[in-house]
């Protein structure tokens, strides 16, 4: 078969972008390299919806970023996935970066941002108790909010795939090549034809481009070294506290995550290495001076985990959204605010498709809400995760509903058990028995993440 639109890579720009075109009748697919939905940039971010007045007026950016937080209640709501509008405040600590808060201010009004005012250190304190006596002045952004980033990533995909878009997981692409008018896209699981390709690659759209002839940019990953902390500190901070920006972007944050735990970070470090995601000494150091500078008494004896994303940037610093060749799109350089776009840059991106050609016709059968897969009721009376109170039932419901997990981490990001403070200690066995029962397979089979990472190597006879 030929597929009217082949998306390359489940981030947040792809699932977004398939569940836009999944409106319409047209047979649509997503190829994926890795075992699960949102395992690049869109896993491992700050989740924060940014109010916009961040990127420079003018720029994809800007608009995306505007008209994407504008959207994000509303498609949060239909997705059924956690928002918070917490609202965020980037601090000056100097009479002179007073000046810098005005500038955001400014812009933000130019980028078409509501809600933005410029506090002094009272309010500040009024707001936010534990935020440093040290701060003067802050841009407090009302419609600063937090999701978090693989649920709505997950949630987009799953929504897409319930309206007949097709996924390949571990299905990484090769080569793409053009017959006859349509795309011949090479993958390690087999060859997928297509009319139209988005690629949507995140740190690789750079290769993926060049393997049609489009050599115009490069991708540089940029490290996000960050530390998460136990639920115990909810409250610690509502909104999500900034400094003012550097060169390298919006600095060490200290914010709320949609599920209670309070996250620093992220670093900021052009590298060379695009699988490098380890965390660093230096990275962790940097962070908690960072943090501990904007906010008092910080425990940072309840980090219970670390993690690095990594942002896909290009020289000239805007969305670099291109059609280099006829009927393929690139979705490239989608780094910070990334998220946030994602929803305005699929609509754009239909737009783009309709103005090639592409007949975009209503579906009648359009579902606007997800399907959640039906488990017995009694499966929810047993407690698999304790930390994060997780039961068996929402796990078979992980396992079952679009896009199916497949993986125990893939579990772990759709429910949040192994996420609490024994990170899986207690419910990794009771969910690797769990996946092989539902899944037919043997323990032994049961992966936690893709490729040959099995937990189970062997059974005592
Ligand atoms: C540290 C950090 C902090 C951030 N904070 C925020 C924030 O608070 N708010 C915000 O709005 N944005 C934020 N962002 C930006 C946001 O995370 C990204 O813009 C967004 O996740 C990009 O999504 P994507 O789908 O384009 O890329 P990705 O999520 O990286 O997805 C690309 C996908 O393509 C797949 N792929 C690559 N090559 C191939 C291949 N050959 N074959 C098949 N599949 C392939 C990958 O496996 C991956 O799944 C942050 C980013 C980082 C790294």
């Amino acid at each position: 078969m030929v597929y009217d639109v082949a998306i390359i890579g489940a981030g947040v720009t792809g699932a977004m972008t398939a569940r836009e075109l999944s409106r319409y009748e047209l047979s649509v697919c997503v190829i994926e390299k890795e075992s699960d939905v949102a395992m690049g940039a869109s896993k491992a971010n700050s989740g924060i919806v940014h109010a916009g007045f961040d990127a420079k007026s003018g720029t994809l950016k800007a608009r995306f970023n505007v008209e994407g937080s504008l959207m994000m209640e509303k498609i949060t709501k239909e997705l059924g996935v956690k928002y918070k509008r917490n609202g965020s405040m980037v601090l000056a600590f100097r009479e002179e970066e007073r000046d810098v808060l005005l500038e955001l201010y400014e812009r933000g009004i130019r980028n078409g941002v509501g809600g933005l005012e410029i506090i002094n250190g009272e309010r500040i304190r009024e707001l936010e108790e534990n935020v440093s006596d040290k701060a003067l002045y802050a841009l407090h952004a009302k419609t600063g909010a937090i999701v978090c980033p693989y649920e709505l990533t997950i949630a987009a995909m799953g929504h897409a795939m319930d309206n007949g878009v097709e996924l390949f997981l571990e299905s990484r692409v090769l080569d793409i090549s053009c017959d006859n008018g349509a795309f011949e896209v090479e993958t390690t699981k087999g060859t997928i034809k297509a009319r139209y390709i988005i690629n949507a690659a995140g740190l690789y759209a750079d290769k993926i481009s060049r393997m049609v002839g489009d050599d115009s940019f490069e991708i540089t990953p940029r490290k996000g070294e960050y530390l998460l902390l136990d639920k115990e500190l909810c409250g610690l901070v509502g909104h999500t506290i900034f400094k003012v920006p550097t060169k390298m972007g919006k600095g060490v944050l200290v914010s709320p995550t949609v599920d209670g735990n309070i996250l620093l970070g992220p670093t900021s470090e052009d590298i060379y290495d695009k699988e490098d995601t380890q965390t660093t000494r230096v990275g962790i150091e940097k962070i908690i001076n960072s943090a501990a500078e904007c906010v008092k008494n910080i425990p940072f004896g309840s980090v219970i985990t670390s993690f690095t994303g990594l942002r896909a940037t290009t020289k000239n610093g805007d969305f670099l959204i291109t059609a280099p060749k006829p009927n393929f799109l690139n979705l490239a350089g989608i780094d910070s605010p990334g998220l946030t776009a994602a929803p305005a840059i699929a609509v754009h991106v239909s737009n783009m498709l309709k103005d090639m050609g592409l007949e975009l016709v209503e579906k009648k059968d359009y579902t606007s809400t997800r399907k959640i897969y039906q488990v017995e009721k009694s499966r929810y009376n047993k407690m698999v995760c304790r930390c994060e109170k997780v039961s068996e039932g929402k796990i078979i419901e992980a396992i079952h509903t679009n896009p199916k997990a497949i993986t125990v981490d893939a579990i772990k990001r759709r429910t949040r058990s192994g996420m609490g403070r024994c990170q899986g200690g207690f419910c990794m066995p009771s969910v690797v028995s769990i996946l092989a029962r539902e899944l037919g397979i043997d323990v032994c089979e049961v992966r936690k993440s893709g490729g040959d990472s099995r937990i189970v190597v062997g059974k005592k006879e």
